[in-house]
């Protein structure tokens, strides 16, 4: 198992972080701030002239301050560089990194009902460590002045751009009071409005022309708004009438256009001002758009990868410097895929994280050191090269700078068909995640309302944080689950904050066939993952190109999906081996501080709605079954022994002892009945002499 590095704690939770015995090095801390400050102070004094100080008197909310003459800030310009310089030479170098990542468990996020006074009441209850509510980017610009304010998506509740944005700064004031971090949404392209028409500009165009408060964010970056967005070869904007809010139509800002980045850092530094710890940002999507920055774009991308006879032989690209691409897709039908459409998609990925880097990581950094940033992305059920923002990434760039990922699984899984083995799960995709993401936070958007115990419970098993979409406070049965569940999470936090699996087997992901275009590994991926899931091996995922020589010595045994859907019988000789209903998943993991292996149990089965694959109508058809006794026969570390096993579970308020056997380096008990969710702690110690 890789060692597990230490975890990345904000001062206003660390305290309420810490497990039993833990302790805090108070001194690492500081020093992380002051090399953050001194990273912001140097990025700062790099800028072109005086543009720092531009920025500071912008974010001071001083009118004083505002008023002082350029040539009094100028005196302080020296002031960067002396610190800079004064800090990097006291502070250790490798301070920082050690401490440099954001460790959470417990999350709720709403697009809807945050509004409403039970809101506050309910984060209350259910103590997140991280509440997602707010909106900071293109909803908010193109929406919030309209009167379709209160409507899909955003809902909200009130109208106004500068109400709002009152609204939401005094949210997060609120929030802050309660210990919880609030991360914003932040669409970063995906605009809503009509450049023109007889009420004149509508939605995100009235904004830009006539609402732009250059006092607030800034000169606007170009004149017409219409230059900002994506475009057909013509030159005409992409548009699209999917949602069609208010009658409005859908354009998208081009991640690849300067302009556009320029507006994004305006938002960005607008909504750190309202006091957000971080965005989560969505819509990654790059359309077929052929503007002159996509098409030059493109071009230095192949020029950097292809020679001019390769561009030649590969593509029939004879002068690369003049070519003019009649498309340059992003997501396509891998039927349909040819080698220059996987460079267009793989060139739209490395674009949109390169825009992302600049805007969120280098920029809003610089204002912020330590803002939260995540990515929200759809996986599905591993849609590759038609879907999954991060498909074809280079593995160095995947999830990097993120603090966590959101993955949608779509509405695909938000139902059952116990009949024929659907369990509705994700338990593979977030194996996956976990596995690709070096183990950091990440939550799945599930569009589950009924089951969502075990919407809970299959997270908190596989590493994640409970839970994307949706925590229905509102539903009083739905409340008292979530209250029930995600108290049991905050109890037993040191189980799970910063855990790390525990598992004898690797599935390898076929990252290295996907990125060329083959998705034959992929369908034999899937059956072996779920193969192994029903026969509930123990086992971690992670994709083939993260897999070196080390880590697959690591594992008692490696799947490889290159060839086979299953995994024949002798292999799984001596691994762990539970004996309980298909219906039920077996995860383990080993907490932060070790001394222990921590089962972890998800049952499935329940009452199904009369109708075939209905996702139900809220908890009330969640109905749960019972899961009967399992018996376990768990393989144990070298020279441990067992000294304890405990049986929790949300329905029981305290762990229960239970009876245990050990022979021959293995453990045998029998995991008592439980409803939805149970965790079977190990406790481990050295072992004796013989
Ligand atoms: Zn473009």
């Amino acid at each position: 198992m890789a060692q597990m590095p230490p975890c990345r704690m904000g001062t206003c939770k660390a305290k309420r972080d810490q497990a039993p015995g833990q302790e805090i090095p108070r001194m690492a801390e500081v020093l992380r701030h002051l090399r953050r400050l001194c990273r912001c102070l140097a990025l700062l004094w790099l800028w072109p002239e005086a543009s720092w100080l531009c920025l500071a008197r912008r974010l001071c909310l001083s009118h004083a301050w505002r008023r002082l003459p350029n040539s009094w800030l100028c005196l302080a310009r020296p002031l960067p560089a002396a610190a800079v310089l004064t800090a990097l030479a006291v502070l250790p170098a490798q301070t920082a990194s050690a401490w440099d990542r954001l460790e959470f468990t417990r999350l709720i996020a709403h697009w809807d009902g945050y509004g409403t006074p039970e809101y506050l009441q309910f984060v209350a209850e259910v103590q997140p460590e991280i509440a997602q509510v707010g909106f900071y980017g293109a909803h908010f610009w193109s929406l919030a002045h309209t009167p379709y304010y209160d409507g899909y998506p955003a809902h909200f509740p009130v109208r106004g751009l500068a109400e709002c944005g009152q609204w939401f700064e005094d949210l997060n004031a609120r929030l802050h009071a309660q210990g919880v971090r609030v991360v914003g949404h932040f669409n970063l392209k995906f605009l809503v409005g009509d450049p023109d028409g007889p009420e004149g500009p509508r939605g995100f165009f009235h904004f830009y022309r006539q609402l732009w408060d250059e006092h607030e964010l800034g000169p606007r970056p170009v004149a017409d708004p219409l230059e900002l967005l994506e475009q057909d070869a013509q030159g005409r904007p992409l548009v699209d009438r999917q949602y069609s809010i208010g009658g409005m139509a859908e354009y998208w800002g081009c991640l690849n256009n300067p302009h556009w980045r320029a507006v994004l850092r305006a938002w960005v530094r607008r909504g750190i001002q309202r006091g957000v710890d971080g965005y989560m940002i969505n819509y990654f999507y790059r359309h077929n758009c052929l503007c002159e920055h996509c098409q030059a774009a493109f071009r230095a991308y192949l020029a950097e990868r292809f020679s001019p006879q390769e561009l030649q032989a590969q593509f029939g690209i004879s002068e690369l410097a003049t070519h003019q691409f009649d498309e340059i897709v992003a997501w396509h039908d891998p039927a349909e895929s040819t080698p220059l459409r996987r460079e267009m998609l793989r060139f739209s990925q490395i674009a949109n994280k390169r825009a992302f880097d600049e805007v969120f990581v280098q920029y809003g950094r610089s204002l912020k050191p330590d803002l939260i940033l995540a990515q929200w992305n759809h996986l599905g059920d591993f849609s590759q090269i038609a879907g999954d923002e991060r498909c074809l990434l280079p593995a160095p760039l995947w999830g990097r700078d993120e603090d966590y990922l959101w993955y949608s699984t779509g509405g695909a899984l938000a139902f059952t068909d116990l009949a024929h083995g659907f369990l509705g799960e994700a338990t593979l995709q977030a194996r996956y995640i976990r596995g690709a993401f070096e183990d950091k936070p990440f939550t799945l958007g599930k569009y589950e309302q009924t089951r969502i115990r075990a919407a809970i419970a299959e997270l908190a098993a596989n590493g994640g944080a409970p839970m994307g979409f949706y925590t229905r406070f509102q539903d009083t049965a739905a409340r008292a689950e979530l209250v029930r569940y995600y108290g049991f999470l905050r109890r037993h936090d040191h189980l799970y904050h910063a855990n790390r699996p525990h598992a004898e087997a690797l599935l390898l992901f076929p990252r290295r066939a996907i990125h060329a275009g083959d998705l034959r590994p992929l369908a034999n991926f899937k059956a072996l993952g779920k193969d192994l899931l029903d026969r509930k091996v123990l086992f971690d995922v992670r994709p083939d190109d993260l897999a070196d020589p080390q880590v697959l010595a690591s594992y008692r045994l490696v799947v490889d999906p290159s060839a086979s859907q299953r995994v024949p019988e002798q292999a799984l000789a001596g691994l762990s081996r539970f004996e309980g209903p298909q219906t039920v998943r077996v995860s383990a993991s080993r907490p932060l501080h070790g001394g222990e292996i921590d089962l972890h149990l998800v049952n499935y089965n329940r009452h199904e709605p009369p109708e075939p694959r209905s996702p139900g109508n809220g908890i009330v058809d969640e109905r749960p079954i019972a899961a009967p006794s399992m018996t376990v026969d768990l393989l144990l570390p070298a020279n441990q022994h067992v000294s304890e096993v405990l049986f929790l579970t949300p329905e029981e308020p305290e762990p229960r002892a239970i009876p245990f056997a050990t022979n021959g380096g293995r453990l045998h008990c029998n995991v008592p009945e439980f409803l939805v969710y149970a965790v079977l702690r190990v406790k481990l110690g050295a072992a004796g002499p013989p």
